[in-house]
């Protein structure tokens, strides 16, 4: 067991501090719960293989189901997929920062546990100011699933996510309620026409 951190964030303008004790656990390799527009996310520096295992082993989840890779602006996607349509950046530019995410086919960095083994990768920027700030600040894509137990109900507030992940991780952001509370739509962008998967 190791103790569970919560830290009130003002969800609108996060106050420094807060976001870099967060995001110095995730350049740390470490895992943090943070708010998103949609669901509380447990993120992990989406470059470390080792940084994700953690996330893997919080949630207990199956090492087949990939994760959703945050970034904090639509320059940053080339660090984490290649190969990306004209039509993506149309896409983005309209529905990012949001709760839209896209599967193109990763870059290298990406290491195969956040795919799945996969040879593509999910990716959004989520519309929150929390999560922005923490990704930024970390400096990396954060690779985030929801932050709850496997097959657990996807977590709306920090309570949601101490309930279920009190004592197997360092530390939640607590910005409030989060505002939409389903999961993002995932839409495949390697087919043509390009597919709804969720
Ligand atoms: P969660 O973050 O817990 O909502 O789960 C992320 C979900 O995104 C997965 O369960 C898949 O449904 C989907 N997903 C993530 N990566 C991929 C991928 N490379 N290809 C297809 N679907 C993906
Ligand atoms: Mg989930």
């Amino acid at each position: 067991m190791i103790k569970t951190v919560i830290i009130q964030v003002n969800p609108q303008a996060p106050e420094e501090a807060a976001i870099e004790q967060a995001a110095r656990l995730i350049q740390n390799g470490d895992v943090v719960a943070f708010p998103t527009e949609t669901v509380y996310g447990l993120g992990a520096n989406a470059f470390s293989s080792n940084a994700v295992d953690k996330i893997f082993n919080a949630k207990g989840r199956p090492a087949h189901d990939p994760l959703i890779v945050h970034i904090a602006g639509i320059q940053d996607l080339d660090k984490v997929a290649v190969k990306i349509p004209d039509f993506v950046f149309r896409l983005g530019e309209k529905f990012w920062p949001g709760p839209l995410t896209l599967v193109l086919p990763k870059t290298e960095k990406i290491p195969m546990n956040v795919t799945a083994s996969l040879d593509t990768v999910a990716v959004r920027i989520p519309n929150h100011p929390v999560a922005l700030a923490l990704i930024r600040a970390s400096q990396t894509p954060v690779a985030a699933p929801s932050a709850n137990k496997f097959s657990g109900v996807s977590p709306t507030s920090a309570q949601h996510v101490l309930q279920d992940l009190k004592g197997r991780i360092p530390l939640i952001l607590d910005g409030g309620s989060t505002t939409i509370g389903v999961e993002s739509t995932v839409l495949n962008c390697t087919t043509w026409p390009p597919q709804i998967l969720r």
